[in-house]
């Protein structure tokens, strides 16, 4: 049964961190925005880092104290060593020229929150608790809006333009017949949040840990100033079985990895406690259509190696609105008029995946020859301050990577 009918300027699919942002900037010029978001589990135990660019973000929107207020963590330092091994490098963004030099890492969900006070007096905007988008309207080639389930009602939300920012699985970039790329990895992650070791609180101050094996990563992540959160990379096809049945391995060998550890994972003892992450990347053919606009993971989920999706689908929700307004102002919400915001975005997000990638390679690797390869890159690139620094950037969110082909003989130490 057909329900109620809304209007609105800029109706946006799913209110993460890139709707949230969008609906926030369309705000502050005036546009009337709806927001569909539909229940959800609660979020994944993995910390959300904001890099120096996004707490720039952050602060355009007056939300930064707001993030701050909620207890985060400050990270300075990048520490990367072998698994029982020697310290290979440490990227330190005290050395960036940046407003910010330093990151935060926030709790699941505590970037969202900060957002959502944003919104709470912005009287343009309404956001619908519990709608799942199920279909999109059109006028011959034009999309005219979205319809959801609320309440177990099915209603139609007409709008100028219609953005999806539903996340890597969109069904909005499904709806629109949109052709896209989706890369899966062969390894995944499984997160989870421990206390910081008792006595031991400090020791993960301002620092986020990297330990490098073959085929195994361990990250350590403080955040919160009495929590620490874990990454650890198992292979894809095994990532399941070790979640729901090989807990009791998984703390043994963290524990074997990073010893300060072990009184603090006995707190682990049920599958729920940890989050089985399974990464992608994903290419959109086209983020513009007549009336409509993928944004954030939705037109290209990044690999999490560079820890930049939450700022990239910001850095969109700012060129998407001042696109967006624009179009409305004039009554042209064609494609061609809303391909302005691709133009811009796209180059950015496909030169970060391309770093990401080789993240994944080099990184993960479980070839012993390309293993000792990567350890010999990170040690050149902390003795090189100049490589340091364009590292430094690149992960910032400052400069787009990749290394150029003199700065990776460099690396390679085949070239001063
Ligand atoms: C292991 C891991 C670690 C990461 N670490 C970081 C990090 O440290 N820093 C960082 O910046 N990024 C990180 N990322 C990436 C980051 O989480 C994403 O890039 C970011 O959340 C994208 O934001 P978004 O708004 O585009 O999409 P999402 O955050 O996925 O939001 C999409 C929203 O749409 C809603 N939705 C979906 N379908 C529907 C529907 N049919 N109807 C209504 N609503 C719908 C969803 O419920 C959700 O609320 C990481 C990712 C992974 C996997």
């Amino acid at each position: 049964m057909l329900g109620r009918r809304y209007a609105s300027d800029i109706l946006i699919v799913g209110a993460g961190v890139g709707g949230l942002s969008l609906g926030l900037r369309l705000a502050s010029k005036g546009c009337r925005v709806r927001i569909l978001q539909q229940r959800e589990p609660p979020p994944a135990k993995r910390p959300e880092m904001v890099q120096p660019h996004g707490l720039r973000a952050l602060a355009e929107l007056g939300l930064l104290g707001r993030l701050k207020a909620e207890r985060v963590a400050r990270v300075e330092r990048f520490c990367f060593s072998q698994i029982q091994g020697d310290p290979l490098c440490r990227v330190d963004y005290r050395i960036l020229d940046h407003h910010h030099p330093y990151a935060l890492i926030a709790l699941p969900g505590q970037t969202r929150r900060a957002l959502l006070e944003g919104l709470r007096d912005s009287p343009t905007v309404q956001i619908h608790w519990g709608a799942r988008f199920t279909g999109i309207l059109r006028r011959g080639r034009q999309v005219i809006g979205a319809t959801a389930v609320e309440n177990g009602r099915e209603q139609e939300f007409h709008a100028l333009i219609t953005v999806g920012a539903d996340g890597s699985h969109s069904r909005l970039r499904e709806a629109l017949g949109l052709p896209c790329r989706i890369r899966r990895y062969p390894n995944a992650f499984l997160g989870m949040l421990v206390d910081r070791p008792a006595g031991l609180a400090r020791s993960f101050d301002h620092q986020v840990s990297y330990y490098m094996g073959r085929g195994e990563i361990l990250g350590i992540f403080p955040c919160a100033p009495a929590m620490l959160c874990l990454l650890y990379m198992v292979p894809a096809d095994d990532a399941r079985d070790m979640h729901e049945r090989r807990l009791e391995v998984l703390k043994t060998r963290l524990a074997e990895i990073e010893p300060r550890l072990k009184d603090s994972l006995a707190v682990l003892t049920a599958p729920e406690q940890v989050s089985l992450l399974f990464p992608a990347q994903v290419r959109a053919a086209k983020w513009v259509v007549d009336g409509a606009a993928l944004l954030g993971d939705a037109a290209h989920a990044c690999h999490p190696h560079v820890a930049q999706g939450g700022f990239q689908a910001m850095e969109d929700a700012k060129i998407l609105s001042e696109v967006a307004d624009v179009c409305v102002r004039r009554g042209n919400c064609s494609a061609r008029a809303l391909a302005p915001y691709e133009e811009i975005r796209r180059p950015v997000v496909e030169r970060l995946q391309r770093v990401a990638n080789e993240y994944v390679w080099l990184w993960e690797t479980r070839n012993p020859m390309l293993a000792r390869l990567r350890d010999r890159i990170f040690r050149n690139v902390g003795e090189r301050p100049e490589l340091l620094y364009r590292v430094a950037a690149i992960e910032a969110g400052i400069a787009s990577g990749p290394l150029t082909f003199r700065e990776r003989l460099q690396a390679l130490g085949v070239c001063a």
